[in-house]
C-alpha cells in the first residue's frame, strides 16, 4: 500500500525514491535496503556533533525516567532552568533572558513579537520590520512575512505582512548599508538578519565588518537587532555563534536546529534585560503572550542539557576547525573542475556554484544532482545551482574524500 505521509518540499507527482532510514550513527544514514548514506548537510542544518551522540542519548533516556511533558506557564522543571543558566553562561552576557519554543520559525516569530511588545510597552508606534534581500527566517506566515518572497511563498502573499528590504551586500556593501540607515532613520521597529551566512537564500556569505555596520547603525537609530542564528550557530560558521567574528551582541538572539545537537525539536530566543523589562508590569495586559503546548519540553531541554555539556567538556572547537580546513582543501580542488565557480566557505559550510549556462538548464539541474548523489549513497541537497556541504563535525576524512567524489562525478554527469 502506498504511504500515507504527505512529505514536505516534496513533489509527490514527480515519484521519486523516499528512502527509509532505520538508525543512523555519526555521519552516516543507513537505509532500510542496506545502505549506508553519507548525511553530508546534518539532516537539513540540525545534527552538529554527529547522529545519535551517546550523551545527549543517554540524557534522553534518562529524562524518560523522571519528568515527560509540564505546562510551563507558570511552573518549570530542572532541564529548563539548566539549558536557560547554561546558554546565558556560554552566550554573551548582555543576553540575560531565555523564552523557550520548539523550532526555529517558532523563535523568530517569537523575536518579532517581543521586539513589538517591546516598543508598544513603551508606548512608541514603532511596528516596521527591516530584513535584507535573500533571506530565509521560517516557513510560519510570520517567518514567511520577513523572508525572501518567491515561488515558494506566492500563493499565501495575501497573508503575508509588509516590511522593508535592504539589499544583499555586494562590493563594499555601501549600499546595503545606505539603505540600512535610511530605513532606520524613517523609523523602524527591529531588523532582523542572518549574521555572515544566508542559508536558505544560496548560501550567501558577507563580511564580518559589514555585520558589525550594520548592528552599529541600528543602535545609533534605536532599531532593535535581531540575529537568527538558527542555522549559524553552534559552531556552523566556525565560532559559537557567528555575531562573535563580529564583535556584535544582538539584542535579541534566535536559536534553534543545534541546540540540542540537533536530535530534538527545541529553540529558545534569548533577550536583553530591557525587553524583558519592558514587559516586567503588575499590569497583566503587558505580559508576553506566547506559548505553545510543548514550551519547553522536559527531554527536549534534557538533549540541550548534555549539549551544552558537550561544547564545555569535548574539543568541539578544534572539531570545527579542522573540518573547515578539510572543507577549504576540498573547495580549492572543486574550484578547478570545469563548471564549477564561485568556490565559498564560511566555517564548516562549503558551497560552490554550478556555472548557468541557460535557464532550462538551471531549473532541473538541482533534482539531477540530488539523484545523482542520491545513488553515490551522498545526501546532498542543491539549491538552486549552489552545491553546498553541510556535514556534521564528526565526518572522517574517507566520507569527506567520498562527498567530494560524489560531487565531482555528479557535475561531470550533468555537463556531459
Ligand atoms: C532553518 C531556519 C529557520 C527555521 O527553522 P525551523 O526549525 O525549520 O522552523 C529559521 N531561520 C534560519 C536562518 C534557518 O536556517
Amino acid at each position: 500500500m502506498a504511504s500515507p505521509v504527505w512529505h514536505p518540499f516534496t513533489q509527490h507527482g514527480l515519484q521519486e525514491p523516499v528512502p527509509l532510514v532505520t538508525h543512523a550513527q555519526g555521519a552516516a544514514l543507513h537505509t532500510a535496503d542496506g545502505r549506508r548514506v553519507i548525511d553530508a548537510i546534518s539532516s537539513w542544518w540540525v545534527t552538529t556533533h554527529g547522529h545519535c551522540h551517546p550523551r545527549i542519548m543517554a540524557a534522553v533516556r534518562a529524562q524518560t525516567e523522571k519528568l515527560d511533558q509540564l505546562i510551563f506557564a507558570g511552573w518549570t522543571h530542572e532541564p529548563a532552568e539548566q539549558v536557560a543558566a547554561g546558554l546565558v553562561e556560554i552566550m554573551p552576557c548582555e543576553l540575560t533572558r531565555v523564552f523557550f519554543s520548539d523550532s526555529g520559525s517558532t523563535c523568530v516569530e517569537v523575536a518579532l513579537k517581543m521586539a513589538l511588545g517591546y516598543w508598544s510597552n513603551r508606548g512608541s508606534d514603532r511596528q516596521r520590520i527591516l530584513v535584507m534581500e535573500h533571506s530565509y527566517h521560517g516557513d510560519t506566515i510570520g517567518a514567511m512575512s520577513i523572508g525572501e518572497r518567491g515561488v515558494f511563498n506566492k500563493p499565501y502573499e495575501p497573508l503575508l505582512f509588509d516590511v522593508g528590504t535592504i539589499p544583499f551586500p555586494t562590493g563594499d556593501g555601501a549600499a546595503t548599508l545606505e539603505a540600512l540607515e535610511t530605513a532606520c532613520r524613517s523609523g523602524a521597529a527591529a531588523f532582523i538578519v542572518e549574521p555572515l551566512l544566508l542559508g536558505a537564500g544560496g548560501m550567501l556569505v558577507y563580511s564580518p565588518d559589514l555585520l558589525r555596520s550594520m548592528a552599529e547603525i541600528c543602535r545609533r537609530h534605536d532599531v532593535l537587532f535581531i540575529a537568527d542564528e538558527v542555522m549559524t550557530g553552534w559552531g556552523r560558521t566556525g565560532t559559537l555563534l557567528a555575531c562573535e567574528q563580529a564583535g556584535v551582541v544582538p539584542d535579541i538572539l534566535c536559536l534553534a536546529k543545534g541546540l540540542t545537537g540537533g536530535s530534538m525539536p527545541l529553540a529558545v530566543t534569548m533577550a536583553r534585560e530591557e525587553i524583558f523589562m519592558a514587559h516586567w508590569s503588575t499590569d497583566r495586559a503587558k505580559m508576553f503572550y506566547h506559548s505553545s503546548s510543548y514550551t519547553a519540553n522536559p527531554i527536549a531541554c534534557a538533549a540541550a542539557v548534555a549539549n551544552l555539556a558537550i561544547w564545555r567538556e569535548e574539543p568541539v572547537r578544534e572539531r570545527i576547525a579542522a573540518l573547515g580546513a578539510r572543507q577549504q582543501a576540498m573547495l580549492d580542488r572543486l574550484a578547478q573542475v570545469p563548471g564549477l565557480v564561485r568556490p565559498r566557505r564560511c566555517g564548516t559550510v562549503a558551497a560552490i556554484d554550478v556555472e548557468a549556462r541557460d535557464g532550462g538548464y538551471l531549473s532541473n539541474l538541482a533534482p539531477r544532482l540530488m539523484a545523482l548523489f542520491r545513488e553515490a549513497d551522498v545526501l546532498l541537497r542543491p539549491l538552486g545551482n549552489t552545491i553546498y556541504v553541510m556535514p556534521p563535525y564528526c565526518l572522517d576524512e574517507a566520507d569527506h574524500a567520498q562527498i567530494e567524489a560524489a560531487i565531482v562525478r555528479g557535475v561531470e554527469a550533468v555537463r556531459a
